[in-house]
């Protein structure tokens, strides 16, 4: 298994020896699995775009797979439709009909995980795991009127919370002062299942361009298999596994890669916040793009309280108008009280209204 430090190491290499590295990986891969047997990730956006062109320099026949999800940009889906050999996915679900049986995906994957299974014990009456670690104690839970488990089980919970990263007292009011859903099957209904039913039906196995630096599940996923997870029950390579964001602009600045308009163009930013075409060998000198700097799916909230300066939905506001007005409008109450989109809109503003009053005005911005 890599430890932190080979991976501290890898990411401070210099984007050519990257470039070698990233390219071994996917030799090794598709020397195992043949060409026929694999097919790249493409989501259209710019770390994928760079991973396709290393892919297709090596292996030019290689497909690459897009799920239509209906929540990218019009300018991803126009960019992905320009290259050849694109097979198009379509998910089960609509992004409104998620929500409305499972709930929104605000906060991050696996605290929406563990809120959405603490509420459902909460409405089930049942103290659990998931309610220990968003700080409801057993004293608590014996007041509210919670069944408790046996008393092995609470100290399984003890011991499991004690190693774990994942308590988060923080959002406890999340249990009590909202009224509407947060849940974590976004992803996988609208992304990995289309991939999954792909790769059965197809006999091929992913290379994607996930990077370690992009989350904590995403770095622990990387130090227990490495770039090549053969091991892994879902077999994928992330040959770009120990890349950074700034390696990606990088490789496209300097291989003059067209990505997607939605991100403007690439340039260097100072710590002063100015702008230049080439970089100025400032120290704090950065790559950053002009317009877009993220173009997953215009309507995720996953993420949004971390952002800084102008924030997702601000920008979307101004540049998608109309995509704005159907992801902050619409949304009504159900026979239970719970907010869910209505065909008016998704019926974020409300959601956002509710979380902004329990962390602050600024918690989500839009
Ligand atoms: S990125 Fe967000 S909106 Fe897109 S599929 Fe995943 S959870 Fe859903």
């Amino acid at each position: 298994m890599p430890s932190k430090d080979e991976l501290r190491i890898l990411q401070a290499l210099d984007l050519e020896t990257k470039i070698m590295k990233t390219k071994q990986r996917i030799r090794e891969w598709i020397n195992y699995y043949g060409t026929d047997g694999v097919y790249v990730s493409f989501s259209g956006g710019k770390d994928s775009t760079v991973l396709l062109h290393i892919v297709r320099q090596m292996y030019p026949d290689i497909e690459a797979v897009f799920v239509d999800t209906g929540l990218e940009y019009p300018e991803i889906r126009s960019f992905v439709k320009s290259f050849d050999n694109v097979t198009i996915l379509r998910p089960k679900m609509r992004f409104d009909e998620v929500i409305r049986q499972y709930g929104y995906p605000f906060i991050g994957k696996k605290q929406a995980d563990t809120i959405h299974g603490a509420r459902n014990s909460l409405r089930k009456g049942v103290y659990s795991l998931r309610l220990m670690e968003m700080g409801i104690s057993i004293e608590e839970a014996t007041e509210i009127g919670l069944k408790l488990p046996s008393e092995e089980m609470l100290n399984r919970y003890t011991a499991a919370c004690k190693n774990s990263k994942y308590v988060m007292p923080k959002y406890k009011p999340l249990l009590f002062e909202i009224d509407f859903d947060i849940s974590p099957y976004c992803c996988n209904i609208m992304k990995k299942s289309p991939m999954y039913v792909f790769q059965k039906q197809n006999h091929k196995v992913p290379i994607t361009a996930q990077m370690a630096e992009e989350s904590m599940l995403r770095e622990a996923a990387w130090l227990k298999y490495g770039c090549n997870a053969f091991e892994a029950k879902h077999k994928i390579s992330n040959p770009m596994g120990f890349w950074t964001e700034q390696d990606v602009l990088l490789y496209i600045k300097r291989y003059g890669l067209t990505i997607a308009s939605v991100y403007g163009d690439i340039v260097y930013k100072t710590r002063f916040g100015l702008i230049y075409e080439d970089c100025l060998c400032d120290t704090d000198c950065k790559l950053c793009t002009t317009a877009c700097d993220r173009t997953g799916c215009v309507y995720c909230s996953f993420g949004a309280q971390e952002e800084k300066g102008e924030s997702r939905f601000e920008r979307l506001k101004k540049t998608h108008p109309r995509q704005y007005e159907y992801c902050m409008g619409g949304g009504a109450y159900d026979t239970d009280g719970l907010w869910k989109p209505t065909k008016e809109g998704l019926g974020m503003a409300h959601c956002i209204d509710e979380l902004n009053k329990i962390y602050g005005p600024n918690f989500i911005r839009y």
